[in-house]
């Protein structure tokens, strides 16, 4: 009998701080490839919405830009990763944040027999991130992104991508909360890239230029790596 060749479902990672461009550069990998997007973050805004007991808990640390615990974020994470769909290979965006975290993600992908592919800096500095984060909103109701100063929509408050009228801004996405998101990126998350680099699996892209070439170059690690 033929042995059925398995192809083991991709596993990336993109670090960086916040306004790196993690959420864009995720969701157009997910178009490319085929791979399902996770963000944590966008996890516990739905369970704050949604006023489960972790969102209840979330909330505060959220608005005050710190890191909700691990705990909470792992189980999230470990919920979303036993769904049928992740089986096409994940995105992980905004997590892991921390090395506890990461050590977590090691254990919940060995039980599955996978494996990371590539953890991808995205590689910005702090000052150009308050306005990125700034000027950013979304639409409320496919999630395509735009920007005050650099992404408008084609007309005016109506959605280039499904006619949407409709646009949110995050509550965390102001100058005195990205501050904190920075220090707590830089104290606890920037440390990842040391872990990454020691388990030969970091790349580094630098994220600084146009959303167009820092996808390409995305594109051609991921290809690289699949
Ligand atoms: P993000 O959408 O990735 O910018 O995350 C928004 C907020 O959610 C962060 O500022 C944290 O408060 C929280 N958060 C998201 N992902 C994590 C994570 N992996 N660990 C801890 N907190 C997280």
């Amino acid at each position: 009998m033929e042995a059925s060749v398995q192809t083991r479902p991709a596993v990336l990672i993109l670090l960086g701080p916040p306004g790196a461009g993690k959420g864009t550069q995720a969701r157009m990998l997910e178009e490319k490839f085929g791979l399902v997007q996770l963000s944590t973050g966008d996890l516990l805004r739905a369970a704050v919405a949604a006023g489960t007991e972790a969102g209840r808990q979330a909330k505060a640390v959220m608005e005050a830009g710190e890191l909700v615990s691990d705990e909470i974020v792992i189980a999230i994470l470990r919920d979303r990763l036993a769904a049928e769909d992740t089986a096409r290979g994940v995105i992980l965006d905004g997590f892991p944040r921390t090395t506890v975290q990461a050590q977590a993600l090691d254990r919940l992908l060995e039980e599955s027999g996978q494996e990371i592919n590539a953890a991808i800096s995205l590689e910005v500095e702090d000052a150009a991130m308050v306005t990125r984060i700034s000027g950013r909103y979304t639409c409320g109701t496919c999630g395509e992104g735009y920007h005050d100063s650099f992404k408008q929509p084609a007309e005016a408050g109506v959605c280039d991508k499904c006619g949407s009228t409709g646009f949110k801004r995050r509550a965390d996405d102001n100058a005195e909360t990205v501050a904190s998101r920075l220090e707590a990126y830089h104290a606890q998350t920037a440390p990842l890239i040391a872990y990454y680099d020691s388990h030969g699996v970091l790349k580094r892209v630098d994220a600084m230029g146009e959303i167009g070439a820092i996808a390409a170059s995305l594109e051609e690690i991921v290809a690289g790596v699949r």
